[in-house]
């Protein structure tokens, strides 16, 4: 057995103690446990033990007609796992033919053998018709439970065929999330930014108004009523969306929240930078202003969001940002950030009244966990639960810099953020995988199912 000792075991509280894993679970907590002489000792003293972080919202591998992310699933999870993430869950697309059980064995051909953390996959739907509906059904047996609809891109949906999924989801029992952009205002914005000739990536965030997320955020919620089952928003960036949220939620709607690290610490003065700095923060919807900012980190402490992802969608600034130079539209849209989330959330919950390590494993870790069927294997410290464990050194402190990642990207947009503490180590399905900030065991991840 491994018996991990004297570390702060995060839970509902914060209790001192020990824990012995055998095999890939946890076998036993208490406040002493005696290692017999074939036990191995792992000392946790000045740090927190937090379950496994789970990352619900990655593009790894992702094609789009312009070209691929940077990251794969091999260099993904390596970063992932090294930044105290154990569990991804990445979005897969429908096959060309627009089959989603051909496009998750595509996606899941991809990942295994290569993936360091645990992964799971998202279905997106982005056609309906009566072949996607069947095949809604036969996810389930694959172990997907969770699908994603997008308002905006070319590949959007309607609202008719948006209340058709959300119809045929529930029928599954499963969670329907959804991007909340309105594209038909980004487009006619986008055009008249074209003709005015304003085609740099300031013009970005004034396509992608706080308004067009709200109503489209109001519009889910309107289908949500209709079909009588929970929608989930996936990256709320406005105080706008958040108060479509409290309306829905008033009216009786269930709609649960996700927001990333990129709204709670960066601000739209990230499209004013010289040269052409600013295609390393085009990310949809966009960075918004300070009291938006301040907005979602209340609702954070409120409990009106439920949980934290990245949205990690890596593309490099040289050779991909810069497809875009004389010409916004043209730049690949997402950042990186797998590798930085725990940390830089585990920074800011020090740093905030009213939230700290609890509400980071119920934000980043628990809450994740049961929306997405993986409670109590995952996301809590418990005798029976999965050995995915992170001990994370509370003393310190670090500057992020692109250099030192492991993440395949030319570029961090958390450049030069300090944050307190470390990941020092990271149990994988009982295997210790992480020693000291070092990758020692790679290719471990399994499809959480
Ligand atoms: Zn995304």
């Amino acid at each position: 057995m491994i018996i991990i000792k004297n570390g702060d075991l995060v839970s509902d509280a914060v209790t001192q103690g020990d824990i012995a894993v055998d095999g890939n679970k946890i076998v036993r907590i208490a406040s002493h446990i005696e290692p017999t002489e074939d036990d191995r000792v792992v000392d946790a003293s000045g740090c927190y033990v937090f379950p496994g972080f789970i990352d619900a919202h990655t593009h790894f591998a992702m094609k789009n007609a312009m070209t691929t992310t940077a990251d794969d699933f091999q260099s993904g999870t390596k970063a992932a796992v090294l930044g105290g993430t154990t569990t991804i869950i990445n979005f897969a697309s429908p096959s060309e033919t627009g089959s989603l059980v051909e496009g998750f064995n595509e996606s899941l051909a991809k990942a295994q053998g290569v993936s360091s953390c645990n992964y799971r996959f998202h279905m997106e739907i982005t056609h309906f018709d009566k072949k996607v509906e069947t095949e809604i059904k036969a996810m389930k047996q694959l172990g997907v439970t969770s699908f994603k609809v997008y308002l905006a891109y070319g590949f959007r949906l309607m609202d008719d065929d948006i209340y058709r999924s959300l119809e045929a989801v529930k029928a599954v029992g499963g969670v329907l999330g959804a991007h909340c952009e309105n594209g038909y205002l980004i487009d006619v914005l986008t055009e008249k930014c074209r003709i005015r000739g304003e085609l740099s990536p300031a013009s970005h965030p004034l396509c992608h108004t706080a308004e067009i997320e709200a109503e489209a955020i109001n519009r889910l919620a309107t289908i949500g009523k209709m079909v009588d089952y929970p929608v989930h928003v996936v990256h709320l960036s406005s105080q706008a969306g958040l108060e479509e949220i409290r309306q829905a939620r008033a009216s009786g709607i269930q709609i649960t929240v996700e927001t990333c690290p990129q709204y709670l610490l960066l601000d739209d003065s990230c499209y004013h930078l010289p040269g052409f700095e600013s295609a390393k923060f085009m990310f949809s919807p966009p960075a918004r202003s300070r009291a938006d900012q301040i907005a979602l980190r209340q609702a954070v402490v409120n409990g009106e969001i439920q949980t934290i992802a990245t949205d990690h969608c890596s593309y490099n600034f040289d050779g991909q940002k810069t497809l875009g130079r004389d010409d916004f539209t043209k730049v690949p849209n997402g950042i990186p950030g797998v590798q930085q989330r725990v940390s830089l959330m585990y920074t800011l919950f020090h740093e905030t009244e009213g939230l700290g390590p609890v509400q980071l494993v119920r934000l980043l870790s628990e809450n994740p966990a049961r929306l997405y069927g993986l409670y109590p294997q995952k996301g809590v410290l418990a005798v029976g639960s999965d050995a995915d464990l992170v001990i994370y050194k509370k003393d310190g402190e670090s500057v992020i810099k692109a250099e030192n990642q492991a993440e395949n990207v030319d570029y961090t947009p958390y450049e030069g953020f300090k944050v307190n503490g470390c990941v020092k180590d990271v149990f994988l399905n009982g295997d210790q995988v992480v020693v000291n900030d070092k990758l020692i065991v790679k290719n471990n991840g399994v499809y959480a199912k």
